[in-house]
């Protein structure tokens, strides 16, 4: 990859400047690994190319979801361990999410079951200071100390959150239980969204606990090299294993499942309804196909469609638009497909197909989580305005 000058060097990367794009940096992952804050520290050849790839699979993965990140491209094939970013004013801080207790946790909390499920998820904020070793702050002292502002840490453990659960969900198709996560966030320097707060730096083997079959002597994760009694050629081997294993994993995270929506008005006076449908279904990047057909006028054709697109389409969810039943009814015992109601809000309609076929595609999931997300804070900000609007303005 075109590299410029170094800008800065990390325990396990180096930033360049991208020539030519001064809103953008390459960001080089080591063969280095630490745990302990540097106390132990080693390389691995060739964890790298892995860290790169797992980092590059896991941020399309979040880039494909529609999370703000800071992520543009790399990682793979002639990529080697370098990726492009944009370039961001991190915030010194790491935020974990926790949907099992583990680590840290455990020991601060004794009283805590170690692999309990917490629910909800349990957001903690570390400052970023080794040699503080990373002590937990507190949202107000983030705030207070003028780390970010309020809106900053709203912002920051709302999509945390979100990114657990994306991350949780492609694992557990995999059979393997995310038990922590964590991220690191930054403010775009420059470009249309600047200032913008996006998750930043890298996601990789090193940044969560992953426990295969939900058991922890399986974890395919950095903590077997914590957990290294003595650092040996086969202990380091064992974890080399790991990493190959999970950038492996992880290649088919940005991976869609294809899925196809085949969008039925029952008879030409429910035709107009099928444009605001596919606009909605568009929000999710759900492709449709549109006809029109009569339960009771053009039965015979209803089934003849049927065949047609079960032929065609091994994902398929049906979305009808009728006044009554007819039509769902009959596609309900002539289908294998979903059938789903259509009428009514558009975007509620659209969420119930991006649920079913999210089911089996952690793209579609995410999408789904945040449409729902923007929607509550659409919800909340109509009613933060409504608050800034003087009682009387009415009057005036
Ligand atoms: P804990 O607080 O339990 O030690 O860690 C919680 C989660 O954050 C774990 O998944 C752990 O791997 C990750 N984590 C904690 N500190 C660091 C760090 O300095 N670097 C990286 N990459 N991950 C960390």
């Amino acid at each position: 990859m075109n590299k410029g000058i170094e800008i800065a060097r990390g325990k396990t990367k180096v930033l360049y400047e991208y020539p030519g794009h001064p809103d953008l940096l390459v960001v080089a992952q080591t063969d280095g690994i630490s745990a302990g804050d540097g106390a132990r520290k080693d390389e691995i050849p060739g964890k790298g190319r892995l860290a790169a790839q797992t980092n590059a699979r896991v941020f399309r993965l979040l880039n494909l979801c529609g999370l703000p990140t800071a992520f543009v491209n790399g990682g793979e094939d002639d990529d080697d361990n370098e990726t492009v970013v944009r370039r961001a004013q991190m915030i010194p801080l790491e935020v974990v999410v926790r949907g099992v207790a583990a680590g840290s946790l455990v020991r601060r909390n004794p009283g805590l079951q170690r692999g309990a499920l917490l629910l909800p998820r349990m957001v903690e904020f570390f400052l970023k200071d080794d040699t503080r070793h990373d002590p937990l702050i507190t949202p107000d002292a983030i705030i207070a100390q003028n780390i970010a502002s309020p809106a900053e840490v709203a912002a920051m453990t709302e999509i945390a959150r979100l990114n657990f659960e994306i991350l949780a969900h492609a694992w557990r198709k995999r059979d393997v239980l995310l038990v922590d996560v964590k991220i690191e966030f930054g403010r775009l320097i420059g470009g249309e969204h600047k200032g913008q707060l996006v998750i930043a730096d890298v996601i990789d083997n090193d940044s969560w606990r992953i426990w295969p079959q939900g058991r922890e002597e399986l974890m395919l994760d950095k903590q077997i090299y914590r957990n290294l009694e003595t650092v040996d050629e086969a202990g380091l081997a064992r974890v080399k294993a790991a990493y190959e294993q999970v950038a492996e994993m992880v290649g088919s995270f940005p991976v869609m499942r294809p899925g196809m929506v085949a969008i039925v008005a029952d008879g030409p006076e429910r035709a107009e309804r099928i444009a605001p449908l596919n606009g909605a279904l568009a929000q999710f990047g759900l492709p449709a196909v549109r006809h029109v057909a009569s339960a009771t006028k053009t039965p015979a054709y209803v089934l003849q469609l049927v065949q047609q697109l079960e032929a065609t389409f091994a994902r398929l969810v049906y979305v009808t638009l009728g006044e009554g039943e007819a039509l769902s009814s009959m596609l309900e015992f002539a289908t294998t497909a979903p059938v789903i109601d259509g009428t009514g809000d558009p975007t509620a309609a659209a969420l119930r197909v991006a649920k079913t076929l999210g089911l089996e595609d952690t793209i579609l999931f995410g999408r789904t989580l945040l449409v729902q997300a923007n929607a509550r804070s659409g919800v909340l900000q109509a009613d933060a305005a409504m608050q800034q609007v003087p009682p009387n303005a009415h009057l005036g």
